[in-house]
């Protein structure tokens, strides 16, 4: 599923190919991904020039201009890809083709369940009124506020969009990982400096993701099942039974509000408000 980084990239990636081009026609096979209708989303772009691309946490704001300002918001959702490919021919999943000039920019979904909407210009405010902030530009006293008192696992909080947008499955437990705390601990129980290390190391896990192109399949300028490169570097996101590349330890699968989560018992122990930087297994042989 496209997270922050993969997010990141098609909106560095619209920004490089297709800023200040105007969009000359659009194609639709399925309009249901076409908010509110197709013919909306029509008006909105065509015979309009890309002048702005935003991104806040998962979602991307398109704002054409000339002759007034109409904007698009693009959710991916679970299997949204957005991508430019000299000579491709769209298969079945590609539901619309956004043509600028001679270029064709292809939106393919297999599952159906991302959406092109036609938003106002306060579009932070009414549709992203239950998303909290941009998990990469949040300042820690904001995000404090909205974190330290909440009792339920911090995987579970850190992956709440209202709390702060952007962080999903995989950098969770990435960014707990890096921290050495458990997915499991309660934030409430959290020092602020350990809290302080967790926004740090998720902020670095994320840009670090941003600058490999991501983790999944949305590679916009080389489209040949290209993946992004930064599954190499996962320390314990889909490892699960593999060694701990830090300690050696296998790494284990829990799952956390419905949600399968990769921990490393040693590097996060359970336990670390008692002993800080405790690295000793917390097994019963202890
Ligand atoms: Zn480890």
């Amino acid at each position: 599923m496209p997270e922050l980084p993969e997010v990141e990239n098609v909106a560095r990636a619209l920004r490089h190919h297709l800023l200040n081009r105007r969009c000359t026609g659009l194609k639709v096979r399925f309009g249901g991904i076409l908010e509110p209708s197709p013919r909306a989303v029509r008006r909105a772009v065509v015979g309009r020039t890309l002048v702005d691309v935003e991104r806040h946490g998962k979602y991307l704001v398109l704002t054409f201009d000339d002759p007034e300002p109409a904007r698009v918001m693009l959710h991916l959702r679970m299997t949204g890809q957005v991508f430019v490919l000299d000579g491709y021919r769209p298969d079945k999943h590609v539901h619309a083709t956004f043509q600028f000039d001679d270029q064709p920019v292809h939106y393919r979904d297999i599952r159906k369940f991302g959406r092109w909407t036609v938003v106002g210009p306060d579009w932070r405010e009414r549709e992203l009124a239950h998303v909290g902030p941009d998990m990469l530009t949040v300042r820690f006293p904001e995000w404090y506020e909205a974190v330290h008192r909440r009792k339920a696992p911090l995987k579970s909080v850190l992956l709440d969009q209202g709390v702060a947008a952007g962080l999903g499955n995989i950098y969770v437990d990435e960014a707990l990982f890096r921290s050495g705390v458990h997915p499991l601990t309660r934030p409430a129980d959290l020092h602020r400096d350990t809290l302080k290390t967790i926004l740090r190391e998720a902020r670095a896990v994320l840009r670090l993701a941003v600058n490999h192109g991501g983790t999944t399949f949305l590679n916009f300028t080389d489209f040949h099942g290209q993946p992004g490169n930064f599954r190499s570097k996962l320390w314990v996101y889909g490892r699960t039974g593999e060694a701990c590349r830090r300690c050696g330890e296998i790494v284990e699968r829990l799952v956390v509000g419905g949600r399968s989560t990769h921990v490393c018992g040693t590097c996060q122990p359970l336990d670390r408000r008692r002993k800080p930087g405790n690295q000793r297994k917390r097994s019963a042989s202890e």
